[in-house]
């Protein structure tokens, strides 16, 4: 929609109609999103989220709000909203918890005895009980006693209260300390590609920390892949809300995704190990006592010209830190020097500086997100309590981006596909979970031939090429595809047509595979290459063993079990012969496990 501010009196005039029969004919839809507890997977919640008529001018929910408050109706198109919103989860006998989007508006003016929310829940008999009010950090909140006010009022009606779009506002971290909710919402900005940024990981890991402190549950919002949702799963939050999790419909689906049940727990690498980071990123740096001059200090700043703060002790404790710029530009300013220079260095530290424990790196980066206004970019380390050494925030994170690429080692350096620690960890988490699952293990019959007789390089594009195969062709919401190493791929399905995708791969295996052998090799089906002996011999052209397992997870302990029963799928596969897909009815090691 154009922007209304630059129509003519006309224009505005026309839109403001739309809005106003909108509002008063209810040509509104509402959506529902799920919100899962990954506790309990089939205990779903949904946030209701409102949709303008499509024939409308206005393209969603945000717009609409928007011109509501430019023409002063956003209370009417509340009301109206929240009147869809209830009658259709009371039409669709919806069984979980309801969120609702609310505006601090319209909680302000309603908080008392007949307030409008309350009013609409009564008409649809809906409990209090069961419903989640959202309110959104997007918008400013003008007068945070009124609001806290309203939603005292409002939880001592039996609601719960969340704060939604954490992170998107620059309130977020005051409304959370003032309203303490019972849910926080993180913004979809911290979730998207999270796995690929440290710095995000260390912001949600602390809302997560300061959560836990504060009783409140945390929903990740804006979960798009799988990866997303493994780091969230990792970092132990409870509740997600995204496209990969349920897009929002105007049907609320029942059943939670099969994605959320595979959510692999990340590589033991992206845990990171406070100590050993923050050992990389100390440095030692000299102190002062909390009795020296500022003379001194200037005298250790001209004297090294590396130093850049210089903290201030207690004994071995850190009470402050004295920057080196602060210092030297007294010392500039003549006028103040003879005076300047005998006072005592405390009354110019910082003295409420960020202090770190060795051990702890959350409390770290917690205390720097309460801190962002200050944009302290020094910190001091302690161990017990007693000063080590200092660090610098652009390190820190220099560290946490050095410590990301080593998360890349679990991948196969040539597909960087998942390597076997991955593929262990989500067949320990399918286990634990009673999932069904079926693990496909794939191995080329005569790569070593090959290989031998065109070299290495040719042999890796083959490789990746057979990686690209098991990618393009398998669920990218449900299946795994990981690279144990050499030519050994395993595929772990959770989707119920795992059957028709390995035969579709072996038959573009089965079409493709001539291109990779030169013209007179494909005439004569094979190739002459050295046998173990060294002495030449003929081998056909390469074919695909793939050999299919469905563990029992009541019988199976761990990854051992399974890779001992895919292993020997794989290897009566390999006696067959040729492209064969062959499936074990074995589902654990032990001899009377069979499938019927
Ligand atoms: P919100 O409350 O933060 O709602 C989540 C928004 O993120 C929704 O957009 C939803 O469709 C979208 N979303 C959910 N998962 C994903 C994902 O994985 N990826 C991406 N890219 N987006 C995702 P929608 O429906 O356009 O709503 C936008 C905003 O409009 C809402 O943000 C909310 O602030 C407001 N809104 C919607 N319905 C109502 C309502 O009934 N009353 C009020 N006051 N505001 C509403
Ligand atoms: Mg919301
Ligand atoms: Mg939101």
């Amino acid at each position: 929609m154009e922007n209304i501010r630059l129509l003519n009196a006309e224009g505005k005039k026309d839109i403001e109609n739309q809005l106003i029969s909108i509002i008063t004919n209810k040509r509104l839809t509402v959506d529902f999103q799920p919100i899962i507890n990954f506790s309990d997977p089939q205990l779903l919640s949904y946030e209701a989220l409102i949709r303008p008529p499509k024939e409308s001018q206005f393209k969603g929910p945000e717009e609409l709000f928007r011109t509501a408050s430019i023409f002063n109706c956003i209370e009417a198109l509340e009301k109206a909203c929240l009147e869809v919103c209830c009658e259709n989860y009371q039409k669709q006998k919806i069984d979980g918890m309801l969120f609702l989007n609310v505006s601090p508006l319209t909680l302000v003016n309603n908080s008392t005895d007949s307030s409008i929310v309350e009013n609409i829940l009564e008409k649809f008999d809906i409990p209090h009980d069961r419903v989640v009010i959202e309110l959104s950090e997007k918008y400013p909140l003008e007068d945070y006693e009124v609001v806290a006010t309203a939603v005292n009022y409002y939880r001592h009606q039996g609601f719960q209260i969340a704060i939604d779009d954490l992170g998107s506002g620059y309130s977020g971290l005051r409304v959370w300390s003032e309203l303490v909710p019972d849910y926080v919402k993180i913004d979809q900005y911290f979730i998207r590609e999270i796995h690929k940024s440290p710095i995000k990981r260390e912001f949600v890991r602390s809302i997560h920390e300061i959560s836990k402190s504060l009783n409140c549950a945390v929903v990740a919002e804006g979960i798009e892949t799988q990866e997303e949702l493994s780091v969230v799963r990792s970092m132990g939050i409870l509740h997600g809300q995204g496209f990969l999790l349920g897009k929002p419909s105007n049907i609320a689906v029942t059943k939670p995704p099969p994605s959320v049940l595979i959510s692999k727990e990340i590589s033991q690498a992206q845990s990171l190990d406070a100590g050993i980071l923050l050992n990389e990123v100390l440095i030692k740096n000299p102190s002062l006592n909390n009795d020296a001059r500022l003379a001194d200090a200037a005298d250790l700043f001209f004297k090294n010209k590396q130093l850049i703060a210089i903290p201030i002790l207690n004994g071995n404790k850190p009470i402050g830190l004295l920057m080196r710029e602060q210092v030297l530009e007294i010392f500039l300013e003549q006028y103040d020097r003879e005076f300047e220079s005998d006072q005592c260095v405390t009354l110019f530290m910082n003295n409420n500086p960020i202090i770190i424990e060795k051990n702890n790196i959350d409390s770290a980066f917690r205390k720097m997100l309460l801190n962002v206004a200050h944009n302290e970019c020094d910190f001091i380390i302690t161990e017990q309590g007693a000063y080590l050494g200092i660090g610098q925030v652009k390190k820190l994170f220099a560290q946490l981006n050095e410590q990301n690429i080593q998360d890349a080692k679990h991948s196969n350096p040539l597909t960087l596909l998942p390597g076997n620690v991955i593929i262990d960890e989500w067949i320990n988490m399918l286990l634990q979970t009673d999932a069904s699952f079926h693990v496909a293990y794939f191995d080329l019959n005569y790569f070593k031939p090959y290989n031998d007789k065109y070299g290495y390089s040719r042999g890796d594009q083959l490789i990746i090429w057979l990686g690209d195969l098991l990618t393009q062709h398998t669920h990218k919401n449900t299946d795994r595809v990981g690279h144990i190493g050499g030519d050994d791929f395993v595929v772990i399905f959770q989707s119920d047509d795992w059957k028709l995708k390995c035969e579709h791969i072996l038959k573009i295996f089965e079409e493709k595979i001539h291109n990779y052998f030169d013209d007179e090799d494909v005439k004569a089906k094979g190739i002459y290459s050295l046998d173990r002996r060294s002495k030449a011999e003929f081998f056909p052209l390469m074919g695909l063993s793939i050999g299919v397992v469905n563990p029992d997870s009541s019988r199976c302990n761990s990854h051992h079990d399974v890779s001992q029963i895919a292993t020997e799928a794989k290897h009566e596969a390999k006696l067959i012969g040729g492209s064969t897909l062959y499936v074990s009815r074995r589902r654990s090691p032990s001899k009377d496990s069979f499938s019927d």
